[in-house]
């Protein structure tokens, strides 16, 4: 048992890219004695020119590394594109892809690695030993597993194209019919994930895409039946408030999913956990408790109808002390849940 003054040792989150990774700026402010363990999304990544690029973790490194571009939220502070524009000059496909100069240097060493043999892990680790991030960052898997989405072209017929494509060239334009990650079958947790996500005290889903970001993540096989069966409450914060993303085009991935773009859908979408469930009860999902924003305060009891405690907070990361707030506020609704049990 934890005393409440004495906040969890160990918490483990799972993080796409920037309302992950702005979350756990909070999440540190927060709990500043812990250790943090980060499983990031790679299902965003892509051979680009080369290069293996991985989006999320890059975005999550940078962010806690003070790197990040703060006007952009990806890529590097007072960042050029010199070789991106001499690649367009070569005509050189893909022109949508922002590649910056120094981004390319994180690439370069990235792909040197993973050429020598290397696991991504192995190369993460090594990459963070300069950012000094503050948390142990684990990506899903090492094995590539890439989220792909289904579209009627704009070429004709219907096919699946890279998410990337998808979310950046298309800016979630096409309709999706589909959302898939490629690969997934064959993936297997990074070492370390699925031990980062049981023994933890707390585990944390913070305000991520629900689809491609923790939804690329649970499908990776073993991360979702460990999110059910570890004995830390697992709490969620939500990304969608007052019925809309708060950036980004989660709305479009909601609905490839069948899924309502509302704080009360997304918890519905996770499902509650077996152990607040009266003994008897058929959930099978992986949260116990989910913070919604004071926008969408009615959602609450509908939420915890499904088992879920749920609490109405502020859940704009307008700054870091806003940010900070709602990382206090998962851990308190985890430390009471831990209580209760
Ligand atoms: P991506 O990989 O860069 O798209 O980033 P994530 O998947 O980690 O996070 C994207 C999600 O963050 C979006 O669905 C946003 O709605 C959510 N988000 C961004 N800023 C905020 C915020 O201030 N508050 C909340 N609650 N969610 C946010
Ligand atoms: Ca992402």
């Amino acid at each position: 048992m934890h005393p409440t003054s004495m906040g969890p040792r160990r918490i483990t989150a799972l993080a796409g890219g920037i309302g992950g990774a702005r979350f756990l700026r909070g999440l540190i402010a927060a709990a500043p004695e812990a250790d943090i363990t980060v499983i990031g999304n790679t299902g965003d990544d892509i051979w680009i020119h080369g290069l293996r690029v991985c989006p999320d973790l890059d975005t999550v490194m940078y962010t806690l590394g003070g790197g990040i571009s703060q006007e952009r939220g990806w890529g590097r502070e007072d960042e050029t594109f010199t070789v991106k524009d001499e690649l367009a000059a070569y005509g050189v496909e893909p022109t949508w892809f922002g590649l910056g100069d120094r981004d390319i240097a994180t690439h370069l060493v990235r792909t040197q690695m993973l050429n020598a043999g290397y696991p991504l892990s192995a190369v993460t680790e090594a990459l963070c030993t300069r950012w000094e991030t503050g948390v142990r960052l684990l990506p899903m898997t090492d094995e590539r597993a890439e989220t792909h989405v289904v579209v009627d072209h704009p070429d004709g017929g219907r096919r699946a194209i890279h998410f990337q494509e998808w979310w950046v060239r298309y800016q979630a334009s096409l309709t999706a019919h589909a959302i898939v990650l490629v690969g997934a079958d064959d993936a297997k947790p990074a070492p370390g994930v699925v031990e980062a996500i049981e023994q933890a005290d707390v585990v944390i889903l913070p305000p991520s895409n629900p689809v491609v970001s923790i939804g690329t993540i649970l499908q990776v096989p073993g991360i979702r039946e460990s999110l059910s069966r570890t004995p830390a409450p697992v709490i969620g914060v939500s990304p969608i408030v007052g019925g809309r993303p708060v950036r980004g085009m989660a709305d479009a991935c909601l609905s490839a999913i069948g899924v309502d773009t509302a704080a009360g859908a997304v918890a519905a979408h996770y499902g509650a956990r077996r152990t607040l469930i009266p003994a008897g009860g058929a959930a099978d999902g992986i949260l116990d408790g989910w913070l919604i924003d004071t926008a969408d305060a009615e959602a609450a009891s509908a939420v915890r109808a499904l088992g879920i405690a749920c609490e109405v907070r502020p859940l704009l990361m307008t700054d870091l002390e806003a940010t900070t707030a709602m990382a206090s506020a998962a851990l308190s609704l985890a430390s009471g849940l831990r209580q209760q049990a």
